[in-house]
């Protein structure tokens, strides 16, 4: 679950639009605050006729402009916002606030863009006498509208349509396509790539895997139960292929494919759980280490905020649910903070050592292996819980044994 913070200016239908969408099962997002430049804005009185907490930040005057950005950041942080969606909000962005979210500020605009950005897009669609209306939703960056277009909605204008006509049509556009992009983006199915955005989908094999990863963890909910009969296997969600924090290289995606036949597949990512995997660009975590070992490592963000309780909480969680589910072995990522390993003190030096969730699936019982004893890991799958171990008995191991748990 994504804590999204949104930025009104008017009244806040879009708003509307994207709390209806946040009361649907398995959203993968959940407003944190609203934040308005304009004390009037009705979108405040429904935020917090909506539970949300809404605050006003006017730019007062002589304020400069990065001073004020600067209060609007130290609010949606202090709400642990990970992406912020513009919703009315009349003001152009500044570095202050683009550089605070990088690659997660996301815009609706009422026009086809390119074509008619700025104020009035529907007017100046209706005086030009287009054919094609529609809204596009989009990255925001330093330009007016000129940022990576996510998704657009289209529409053919009937004949005679007044340009109030044609606002209004754009508007019923615009609540539906705003939660729905907004919704991929934060389950990482769109992509920046190149200054492009792709649509990232699943190989079909591996589709229902994905969508039971995001129907559990976007709503944080434990997985339904395994086929009987048939070895659960917790696998790090970048493992698999899936868009988190590392993409994923696919190296295991051939065996895991092969694999499903014989294995329930259970995608873990404690950072997507924690509701920070947001997919663009990547997020940079930072763990600290506290003097003793076996104390808990301060994990630190991208912005140097603190975020140890939120995943350390997450592999409690996710430890849990293997521990319900039968999970009797894991394949979790390396090098990093969260899954696998991370780096601990030993004699004045940062060592890699187990990571939370490794650390509390083998108190659990699991047999955890990470990248590096991944082909060991397989082995014992296949000699141990499958009956019939093709094909994970001719994958050669480096050495048996000798790998398991030794992290
Ligand atoms: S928490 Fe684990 S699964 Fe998620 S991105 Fe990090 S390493 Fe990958």
């Amino acid at each position: 679950m994504t804590p999204i913070g949104v930025l009104v200016s008017g009244r806040g239908s879009n708003l509307a639009a994207l709390i209806d969408r946040t009361r649907l099962p398995a959203c993968p997002f959940d407003i944190a605050c609203v934040v308005s430049d304009n004390p009037a804005a009705g979108a405040l009185t429904l935020a917090r006729d909506a539970g949300i907490p809404a605050f006003v930040h006017e730019k007062l005057p002589g304020m400069k402009k990065r001073e004020y950005e600067r209060e609007i950041v130290e609010r949606l942080r202090a709400h642990g916002v990970r992406v912020v969606a513009l919703a009315g909000f009349m003001r152009i962005l500044g570095e202050t606030l683009l550089s605070a979210f990088p690659g997660r500020v996301l815009n609706i605009h009422p026009s086809l863009l390119p074509a008619f950005p700025g104020l009035h897009a529907q007017e100046q669609a209706h005086a030009a006498g287009v054919r094609y209306a529609g809204c596009t939703v989009h990255l925001v960056d330093a330009g007016t509208d000129t940022g990576p277009i996510l998704d657009q909605a289209c529409f053919r204008i009937p004949e005679g349509l007044t340009a109030q006509d044609l606002s209004l049509r754009i508007l019923e556009h615009e609540h539906r396509l705003y939660p729905q992009a907004l919704a991929r983006f934060c389950r990482h199915e769109l992509a920046l790539v190149d200054g492009r955005v792709r649509s990232w989908s699943p190989l079909a094999p591996l589709r229902p895997v994905w969508e039971a990863f995001s129907a559990t963890h976007f709503a944080r909910e434990a997985p339904a139960a395994p086929v009987p009969g048939r070895p659960r296997v917790a696998v790090s969600a970048c493992l698999c292929g899936f868009p988190c924090r590392y993409d994923g290289d696919g190296r295991f995606l051939p065996r895991l494919i092969d694999g499903l036949a014989q294995v329930d597949v259970f995608p873990v990512c404690p950072e997507v759980l924690a509701g920070l995997g947001v997919p663009r660009p990547r997020i940079q975590f930072e763990n600290e280490t506290e003097a003793a070992p076996e104390q808990a490592p301060v994990i630190r963000d991208e912005h140097g905020v603190e975020v140890t309780a939120g995943l350390l909480a997450a592999a409690d969680r996710i430890a849990g649910w293997c521990v319900e589910r039968e999970v009797r072995v894991a394949f979790l990522k390396e090098n990093s903070p969260s899954c696998g390993t991370l780096r601990v003190p030993c004699r004045g030096r940062r060592v890699p050592g187990p990571g939370p969730l490794a650390t509390r699936l083998m108190k659990a019982g699991v047999r955890v292996f990470t990248e590096e004893n991944f082909d060991a890991g397989l082995l014992t799958l296949g000699t141990s819980f499958i009956p019939s171990p093709e094909p994970w008995e001719q994958t050669p191991s480096r050495e048996p044994g000798k790998d398991e748990n030794s992290l």
